[in-house]
């Protein structure tokens, strides 16, 4: 009998001109195994897109001096004009602004809080009183409080792969330019605590069909430093 694969492939951020990264590193191995449970006689389908909300995107948009859904467009149509010239074969290839996904991030969303997963609690941001707005994530950079890189984002450190807290970044500066002031915001925390269990366990009965360095990325990490709660809104109007 046939089998049912789904195959999701990562969505890049359509922010930027794609890298060769990109393709070698998931597209191109998904359509690879699709072909090869197409061949099987098995019942493919490979889903992908790109996610055109978030700060990357917004922060592309200023860079270009153009509205974010007119920058969004632009580097989806090349994404996909690109892939496809590689042969890869998508049965939908889509962005996170459609109102299916609205639909369905607002559906997890509300079963999550239902649910008890999520609670809410007031933080400090980084915002720009000449901008009169919050300037989350990439917005402000800064040295990482942590390993001293000093290209850290304030949400996270990519030399030491640490998830940060905005408030602690040294040397804070603006992608805007301008001045910087701390300022309390209250937003919606996933609670990844009460999850830690079930993500053990699952890694767990996957681990040995994982390589170690998945495994050193993943369950190790959850083993010596556990799930945090993290915040999963922001002070943004697009997205
Ligand atoms: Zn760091």
């Amino acid at each position: 009998m046939a089998d049912n694969i789904l195959i999701a492939i990562a969505w890049p951020y359509a922010n930027a001109e794609i890298h060769v990264g990109n393709i070698t590193g998931s597209h191109l191995p998904g359509d690879i195994v699709a072909r090869y449970h197409r061949l099987q006689g098995n019942k493919v389908l490979v889903v992908s897109g790109t996610d055109s909300h978030g700060t990357p995107v917004t922060l592309a948009a200023d860079r270009e001096g153009k509205p974010v859904e007119e920058v969004y467009k632009k580097y989806h149509d090349g994404f996909l004009e690109l892939f496809q010239g590689f042969g890869i074969t998508y049965d939908l290839f889509t962005t996170t602004h459609t109102e299916n996904h609205f639909k369905v991030s607002q559906a997890i969303f509300l079963a999550l809080k239902e649910n008890g997963f999520m609670f809410t609690q007031k933080s400090l941001q980084w915002y720009s009183p000449s901008a009169k707005r919050f300037l989350p994530d990439r917005y402000v950079e800064g040295t990482c409080y942590i390993c001293g890189f000093d290209g850290a984002r304030s949400d996270q450190c990519d030399n030491c792969g640490n998830v940060l807290e905005p408030e602690k970044l040294k040397n804070p500066r603006s992608k805007e330019g301008g001045a910087l002031e701390l300022r309390e915001t209250e937003h919606f925390y996933l609670d990844l605590s009460k999850l830690e269990p079930d993500v053990k366990r699952f890694l767990e009965e996957r681990s040995p069909h994982l390589r170690d360095t998945v495994i050193g990325e993943s369950l190790r990490k959850v083993e010596a430093e556990g799930l945090k709660p993290r915040p999963i809104t922001r002070d943004l109007d697009w997205g």
